[in-house]
Formats: structure tokens, sequence, C-alpha cells
């Protein structure tokens, strides 16, 4: 049975089929947005039937289809975090060190109470209900390194319907002993994991190096040659994210250019790529990362909350690097994707660089669905695509009832939705058609 959702809509659509947007973009395939004041949204078997004007669509409706009205919100699609470790929900918000006491103290005394499958599947069911609370309806997750998280996260994310992509961690050196693999079974727990949850449903299997700091040469190897022969797998790292990092980075691997040239070694840099921070790269850095399709995840409160550096996204953009957002949450501060773009506006202000609300919408759905290589299924409202979207309550608080009051345009309105709104902001998720239920 069709079903359909009324209220403001927007979303993110390109002319022609360039996938890089803004800066260099040739002209004619630069996101632009897409609105109706008074929109309509169909949906059948959990896909995009059309959207458009209601005053257009209703007529055509059959009498069989059901009208949900959401008078003065906002329909968007789901959101995409393009970076986020599960088993760090609950040290979020933990005071006072940058990246590598931050892992010591904080990061790896969480990460190995994970040991525990039960406690893993707890905080997995905890961490994906956030996420749909916040709207976001597709992410791509740091597990532990424990086979065993993977499982909890996708068996969480089969349950609620979810596009989801995860991994296992390889990290066997400079870590504590009790959080290590080995080259050996870093390749074959992530191959098993593979072959168990690999295009199973909507969930995709990224290899998961947690950073070249933590893995040998033999490690990195290893995920290389598993990635040679899995070459529709994602890649899921950290980049240049701290400077005492980039540093140690120097010292242990120091027959290479730079830090991603140690991935692209190992032959980690390709298509489905995706790098988190990339915050102290170099222009080569971005012409190889651009090249080989590879992404970069923007964590701008993770960025500011460990003191690691500013994100350059003219600069990516201009080499035409993938890029979306990330939360990184624990180390960043909110698994709100709206207040993620708010940090990144601040953060892209800092630097004389502009994000409009429609550019921010389109790093949080279609540019991140891009960097993804998921726009095929996910990202906007085109016909045929899986109906992922959030309804957006400008009304949740005081202060955005207001300013959504004075507002004289949906840009307007989405702009301040993205400097004010959080997860009291989002009335209902809904997952390839299906209204969320949050527990
Ligand atoms: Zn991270």
């Amino acid at each position: 049975m069709r079903q359909a959702y009324r209220a403001t809509v927007a979303h993110c659509l390109k002319k022609g089929s360039d996938p890089f947007g803004g800066g260099a973009t040739p002209k004619g395939s630069e996101p632009f947005l897409e609105c109706y004041e008074d929109g309509l949204l169909i949906v059948e078997d959990g896909h995009v039937v059309a959207v458009g004007d209601a005053a257009t669509l209703l007529p055509q409706l059959g009498a069989d289809a059901d009208v949900s009205e959401f008078p003065g919100k906002v329909i968007v699609p789901g959101f995409i975090d393009c970076h986020v470790h599960f088993p760090q929900l609950d040290i979020i918000a933990s005071y006072g060190e940058q990246l590598l006491d931050w892992l010591d103290r904080y990061a790896y005394p969480a990460e190995a109470k994970f040991a525990d499958r039960g406690h893993a599947e707890v905080v997995a069911a905890a961490f994906l209900d956030e996420l749909l609370r916040n709207g976001t309806t597709t992410a791509l997750v740091f597990g532990t390194v424990h086979a065993h998280s993977a499982d909890a996260i996708f068996e969480a994310a089969e349950a609620r319907g979810m596009r989801l992509i995860a991994g296992k961690v390889l990290m066997d050196i400079n870590c504590p002993e009790y959080l290590r693999d080995d080259p050996v079974s870093a390749y074959t727990d992530s191959k098993a994991l593979i072959e168990r949850w690999h295009g199973k449903g909507r969930l995709g299997y990224a290899i998961t190096p947690r950073f070249a700091l933590t893995s040998s040469a033999e490690q990195l190897a290893a995920a290389g040659r598993l990635a040679s022969e899995h070459p529709d797998v994602w890649i899921h790292t950290h980049l240049a994210e701290n400077e005492a990092e980039v540093e140690q980075i120097a010292k242990q691997f120091p027959e290479s250019r730079s830090y991603l040239d140690v991935y692209d070694a190992h032959g980690l840099v390709r298509e489905r790529s995706v790098f988190a921070h990339c915050l102290h790269v170099d222009e080569d850095d971005r012409g190889c990362m651009s090249t080989k399709g590879a992404a970069a995840a923007f964590c701008p409160t993770s960025n500011l909350f460990l003191g690691s550096g500013l994100f350059d996204l003219k600069a990516m953009r201009a080499a035409k690097v993938r890029c979306g957002l990330g939360t990184d949450v624990g180390g960043g501060t909110s698994l709100s994707m709206l207040r993620t773009a708010n940090e990144a506006y601040k953060v892209l202000h800092l630097q004389d660089q502009a994000l409009p609300a429609a550019e921010a919408l389109y790093l949080l759905t279609l540019g991140a669905a891009e960097a993804l290589y998921l726009d095929e299924h996910v990202g906007n409202f085109e016909r045929g695509k899986e109906a992922d979207f959030v309804v957006l309550d400008p009304g949740a608080t005081v202060i955005s009832a207001r300013r959504s009051r004075v507002a004289t345009s949906i840009e307007e309105t989405l702009f301040a939705l993205t400097m004010l709104a959080d997860d009291r902001h989002v009335a209902a998720s809904y997952v390839a058609g299906k209204r969320a239920e949050i527990r």
C-alpha cells in the first residue's frame, strides 16, 4: 500500500552525474536544494515513489493511500554519519586530553569491556536507538578488536532495518596487550565477518585498521590483501588527526612520504576507503585521495573537543575529494548530525569558508551517500531510492519555534535548525518507509 507524508519537504539533487559538490565542480553538477513548502513524499514497499507539491500529487494518490500529516514540520532525507565508534558511547564527553592520551585513558579501557559479548549487544542496541533518535539512518561504524563487536552491531542494525557499514578493529602494536589481535587473526576474523555480513540485506563490511600507529606493517599488508580480494567492501580508518600522531607516524614509517602514503603503500586507498579527520594533509595527499576515489569524514565536534585542528573543506572540494560529516563519538561530543553541522559551520567560518544551509544538508545526506558510494540507494528522494527520512520539528523548543516563525524561506528555517536543533527536534525517523520505534 502507498503511504504519503505531507509536510514541508526538502532534499538535495544534482544536475548531471558528477559526484562532487561545490568548489571547482563543473557548472551544472553542483548540488542544489529542492523544496516544497506544502510537499508530499509518497512511499511504497520501502522505496520512494514520488516527491512534489501536495496540491499536484494528492489527486493522483489511489483511494487506498494513507496520508500522514505533519503540519509545521520539515521532512528531509535520513542523516548519514560517516565516522563513529559505537563502543565509545559511554565515554562521550571525557575530560581533558588530546588524541593519544585520550585513547589510553578513556577509549581503550571502554573498548576492553567489549570482550563480553553481552555488553557489546547491549551497547549496540542503545547506540542505534540513539542514532535513530537523532535522525541518523545510516552510519559507518567502528567496532572494537573483538570480532563479536561487529556481529553485535550488525545484528542490531538488521533488527532495525538500517543501512549500516561496520567492521571489527585491527590493532596489533602500540596499544594495550588486552586489545591486540595479530596479522593472521585480523585477516581470518575479518574475512569470516565479510562472508557473514557483507551484502546481507542493507549491511556492508568495512576493513577497519584503527590507524597506522596501531597496526604492524604485516597487519597493514594483511588488510591490503583482504581488500584486494574483496574490492566491494569498505575500508575505514583514521588519517592525520593530531600533530603528535603525525610525528609518530613519520618515525614509524620513515620510508613513507606522508601518513596517507602508508595506507596507499598497502593498497588501502581506493574507492570506498573512508579516512576520518584528514586535518594534517597536503596537496599530494588530497590529489591521491581524489584520483583513487577515497573519501574524507569531517568530524568537527571531535576535532574541536580533542584540540586536533580545523578541517579544510575548501581544499578538499578544490581537489574533488568526496566528503561527508562524522560525529566521531566518543571523541565527538554529540550523535546529532545537526549539531555536527553547527560545529562544521563554525570550523569553516574560522577559515573564511562558508557552509550555507543547502550545502550543510548536502553534507548530511546526498554528499555523505556519495562519499560512501551509497548514493544509488539513499541520500535524497529520487524515485526508487530507499525511503529513509526524518521529520524535523522547528517548534520543538521555544527558541527554535520563535526563530522559525520569522524565517522567510525554507533555507532560512533549515539554517536555523542546523544551529539550534538536536534530538528534541527529530519528531520521527523512518527506515525503509517504516517509522523507527525508538526504545
Ligand atoms: Zn574516530
